[in-house]
């Protein structure tokens, strides 16, 4: 079941329902014990009554129904009268569908018993045990037991029919108002429930109408319930990410196309120029030359996306390894080699060959490579690179230093991002496609760590914080 509306409307007519259960429970409850205290109160009033049909006679007790006698109440409907050797003294006339439970002189006072026979109705039957006096008068008294004295036994009953029947008609009226109630409840809460989601279809048509060309509209919170405003004010924080991500990547797709165009034009004319007639050898040698040089950097920038792409999909989860960044820091060094020797620059590891850090190698070794390769290219001739690493607290440290030309303060924050050059007229000189510190940061973010950079006149020092997996 996925309707909120539906969940609403069933979770609170199971409420009402239980309620008015356990309404109609006490209700019948109490009226099924009212009526059965009325009835035991009739039928001991009929055992009081048939008992004062009892006479002695010449000792003995006798049922004479046919004495007159005005002060006697009428005779109850069904009864009978034993004497204490369970001899019937009087019964009530006409068949009985029941079986007298059997009863004794001397039996506690008032007795009341339910027969419930296979077939027919239920009765309730009332039994009461009394002494009389056998020695005078003419009608039965009590007095109490060892004197002259004789036990009787006076049962009556009374069919439950009349009790079931009123019962039965109460649980109808109770099932019936009941029923009605839930019905008017659901349909009260069909609506109330309707009411009360009403501001989320406000919110789903409002959202609706947003789309790529406009993801700059927001919704006002203050023409919704106070209830809503969190969900509203997230709702506008996703949109406000959502057209950030959204310019990012119409500044990326723009920022590549540029990138790429000016090298393929200047690829294509030089082909063009080539073409327009016959050159010597040694000079389709340079051309090709150039024309490498520039397909080359095209190469790294299509690289360069493809791997930021797949880093961005997820999909290049760094392996965890032990690595020693002083081997990868040596074998960087090697492959940047000739670069290096000719700005004659130095390079310099001050990093234990013991030391380790938990890493993917390969990932590590670009993140590097970037960083060292950045700190030849804007150095100055004659100038030094060192790399440094150690354990700070529980993270792994590694910091890459120059003697370059440094970073202004007011470009720093801005250097890891795809595309950005501080000065891109120098870009043509130092040969980066612009992506390098923007894959660097996207490597050790996926690490879980963080790089930053420190730049004044003297130089650049970038720091990567690795955290102990
Ligand atoms: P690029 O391929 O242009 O080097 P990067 O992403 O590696 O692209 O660097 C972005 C920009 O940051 C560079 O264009 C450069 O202006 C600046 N930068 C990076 N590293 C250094 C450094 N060590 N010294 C001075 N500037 C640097």
């Amino acid at each position: 079941m996925h309707s909120l509306r539906l969940k609403l409307i069933l979770g609170f007519l199971l409420v009402l329902a239980a309620v008015i259960a356990g309404f109609d429970v006490f209700v019948y409850t109490a009226q099924r014990h009212a009526l059965m205290h009325a009835l035991d109160g009739r039928l001991f009033a009929a055992t009081q009554a048939a008992a004062r049909y009892l006479e002695i006679e010449s000792g003995q007790p006798v049922f004479d129904p046919a004495r007159e006698n005005s002060a006697r109440p009428p005779l109850p409907r069904v009864f009978r009268i034993m004497d204490e050797k369970g001899n019937i003294l009087g019964q009530s006339p006409g068949p009985i569908s029941f079986s007298w439970p059997t009863a004794k002189a001397g039996d506690p006072n008032p007795r009341r018993t339910t027969i419930r026979p296979d077939r027919g109705v239920n009765w309730r039957i009332s039994t009461w045990t009394e002494r009389l006096e056998t020695d005078a008068g003419n009608s039965a008294k009590a007095r109490p037991e060892g004197e002259a004295s004789i036990g009787i036994v006076v049962q009556c009953a009374e069919s439950l029919a009349f009790s079931a029947k009123e019962l039965r008609e109460l649980s109808s009226l109770l099932a019936l108002v009941s029923l009605a109630a839930i019905l008017i409840a659901g349909g009260g809460s069909y609506m109330l429930a309707g009411k009360a989601l009403r501001p989320i279809r406000r919110v789903t048509a409002a959202l609706e109408t947003v789309s790529e060309t406009n993801l700059d509209q927001r919704l006002d919170p203050s023409s919704f319930d106070v209830e809503l405003h969190p969900l509203i004010t997230r709702l506008n924080a996703a949109l406000d990410r959502l057209e950030k991500g959204f310019q990012r990547e119409r500044q990326f797709t723009a920022d590549a196309s540029h990138e790429l165009r000016t090298p393929l034009a200047a690829l294509l004319s030089a082909i063009e120029v080539l073409l327009r007639r016959p050159r010597p050898e040694a000079e389709l040698i340079e051309a090709h030359r150039d024309n490498e040089k520039t397909a080359r950097s095209m190469q790294a920038v299509v690289e360069g996306l493809l791997l930021l792409a797949r880093m961005d999909a997820g999909k290049a989860a760094p392996a965890r390894e032990s690595v020693a960044p002083a081997a990868l820091v040596e074998d960087v060094f090697s492959s940047i080699g000739i670069e290096t020797a000719a700005k004659s620059v130095r390079l310099v590891q001050i990093i234990d060959p013991a030391f380790r850090v938990q890493a993917d190698p390969a990932q590590l070794r670009l993140a590097l490579l970037n960083l060292i390769d950045n700190a030849v290219r804007y150095n100055r001739p004659g100038g030094h690179v060192s790399v440094e690493a150690g354990r700070t607290g529980g993270d792994a440290v590694i910091e890459i230093r120059d003697t370059g030309i440094g970073i202004p303060r007011e470009n720093q924050p801005r250097v890891f991002e795809r595309f950005y050059r501080v000065d891109p007229s120098r870009a043509e000189a130092t040969g980066g496609c612009g992506l390098g510190l923007s894959i660097v940061r996207k490597i050790i973010e996926g690490h879980g760590g963080r790089v930053s950079v420190s730049s004044g006149p003297e130089g650049s020092v970038f720091t990567i914080v690795l955290p102990d997996a």
